[in-house]
């Protein structure tokens, strides 16, 4: 039964004469609408894109409807400027829900499918790009094409993850999941010191899996979807979407203390989770003063934290909540230089497979990343994710061939931090990150390519088959006006 039909609300023909209009010699740009918020890619392509003249600008409008929503087959189908949290949010009232949720409510369904998307049930459902059935592009002779697994197939696979080089998304019919009616999470906490070791035994039972390593121990979290009437009586209900509710890290971090083991969340709390403070990056802005006060001892930064703006506390994130979303975080983190961001954090995603999985962390866990004794890695966010040997070849948890069952999984490693002696002009982050791209080369893992990467060409062509991208290219786009995926990955 078809529930919901809209019309489309981009302008197509428009789109294709300004595709067609592109300059010989120019590279296409898309324009992302600013209704809510700025890409979440922080690439130098995708920062300050106003300085460059070899661009041609398309402006995709308001991409945001909904187009049709089909209960019987459990597919939708919509726009690509469509956000997360607004597909999420049309399709609860239906009993569905997209099968992986990447945790902030700003990205973009066309950002997550050019991009990549994963989240906690991702061990279940690959990345978000798995779920998709059919795919709509403005190629770059104006040509529109709709493809799927069956029909050009080469570039339904090949598009995704491939960041926009092939053509222009205008719309997406996805595969969604049934859910009960007022659904919770029932998340269960388990303290351990081998999080890889125990990642398979949970995967049979839970919906939903990821970890937090913190410097002490690792938190597994494991969650079920279950009806609001399953919940038992006098069962607490935790949230976090009010301004003051806990950020989720910090409360997880707490419950290595306070010892609980289950809670029961909303289900719109539980996938959104880790937007207030974009996972934790948002504790540096919160604390400015923590590189002054470094070297104070523990007590004495407690107490500073006591006072209402101090740093993090109820007081102060109640206050300052509405500055702390992702969509916030990312608007200040774009009025930065590229530089200013390479040389002072590090932020990136890797997927390794779970067969070196262990031996990555122990890396990290090592300090073989920063140069000083007392600089860490941490929190690091853990999150199962099954591998995919369909031909989306730039995709992180692509396999060619499965030599064996451990290669279906591989572990996606959240890595964001500053630390204090990686201030302007000293390559902090950068280097960081170049220790990572050897180390995860050397694993047989890939990279998210949202962030920052420095590769050679040579690197480069040894991690991504660029036989396979040069004859798509010639196919899709001859004249490369989508641009090269190098050159728009890699800092020059
Ligand atoms: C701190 C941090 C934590 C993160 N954590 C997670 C996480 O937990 N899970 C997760 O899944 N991701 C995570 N990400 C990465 C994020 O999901 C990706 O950056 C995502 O691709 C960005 O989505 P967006 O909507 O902002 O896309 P954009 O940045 O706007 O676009 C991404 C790419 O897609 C292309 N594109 C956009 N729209 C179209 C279109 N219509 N047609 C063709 N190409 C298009 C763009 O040109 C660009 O190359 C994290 C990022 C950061 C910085």
């Amino acid at each position: 039964m078809r529930i919901k039909s809209r019309k489309t609300q981009i302008d197509v023909d428009d789109l294709v004469q300004s595709i067609q209009e592109c300059p010989k010699g120019k590279k296409i740009k898309i324009q992302r609408h600013k209704r809510k918020a700025l890409s979440n890619s922080i690439r130098s392509s995708s920062l300050k894109i106003n300085q460059h003249t070899s661009i041609h600008f398309i402006n995709i409008g308001v991409a945001n409807r909904i187009l049709s929503i089909d209960k019987s087959s459990k597919t939708v189908t919509c726009e690509p400027d469509v956000t997360i949290e607004e597909l999420v949010d049309e399709l609860l009232p239906y009993n569905l829900l997209p099968t992986v949720i990447p945790e902030f409510k700003c990205l973009t369904i066309g950002g997550i499918l050019a991009g990549a998307g994963l989240e906690s049930s991702s061990f279940h459902y690959g990345q978000f790009s798995d779920s998709l059935i059919e795919a709509t592009y403005i190629l770059s002779n104006g040509q529109i094409i709709t493809c799927s697994p069956t029909k050009d197939s080469d570039l339904f696979y090949g598009a995704l993850g491939s960041c926009g080089t092939f053509g222009l998304l205008i719309r997406a019919k996805l595969h969604v999941l049934e859910i009960p009616s007022n659904c919770f999470v029932r998340c269960n906490y388990h303290i351990t010191n081998q999080p890889i070791e125990k990642f398979p035994s949970f995967i049979n039972q839970e919906d939903y899996i990821d970890a937090i390593v913190f410097l002490k121990s690792t938190v597994i979290i494991t969650g079920q979807r279950i009806d609001e009437v399953s919940i038992p009586k006098n069962e607490r209900i935790q949230r976090f979407s009010r301004a003051w509710d806990p950020w989720y890290y910090q409360h997880v971090k707490q419950i290595c203390n306070k010892n609980v083991i289950c809670e029961y969340i909303p289900l719109k709390d539980y996938l959104f989770r880790y937007d207030r403070g974009a996972f934790w990056m948002g504790r540096y802005p919160i604390n400015p003063l923590q590189d002054k006060v470094y070297y104070f001892p523990a007590f004495t930064r407690n107490f500073i934290n006591l006072f209402p703006l101090g740093g993090y506390n109820i007081i102060s994130r109640t206050i300052l909540s509405p500055l702390f979303t992702t969509a916030s975080l990312y608007r200040r983190l774009h009025s930065s230089s590229t530089k200013m961001i390479s040389d002072t954090l590090l932020i990136q995603d890797i997927y390794i497979p779970i067969s070196k999985s262990k031996e990555f962390l122990s890396f990290l866990q090592s300090g073989q990343l920063f140069t000083n004794d007392d600089e860490i890695l941490e929190p690091i966010w853990l999150c199962p994710i099954r591998s995919n040997s369909t031909p989306q070849k730039m995709s992180p948890h692509y396999v060619e061939t499965k030599a064996n069952d451990q290669d279906d999984l591989f572990i996606n490693f959240g890595m964001w931090t500053h630390q204090r002696r990686w201030q302007l002009g000293s390559s902090g982050g950068k280097n960081a990150t170049k220790i990572l791209e050897r180390e995860t080369k050397k694993l047989g893992g890939r990279k998210m390519l949202y962030s920052q990467s420095f590769y050679s060409r040579e690197e480069w062509s040894t991690i991504y088959d660029m036989q396979w991208y040069k004859q798509m290219k010639n196919k899709w786009d001859p004249d490369y006006i989508w641009g090269d995926l190098y050159d728009k990955i890699v800092q020059h």
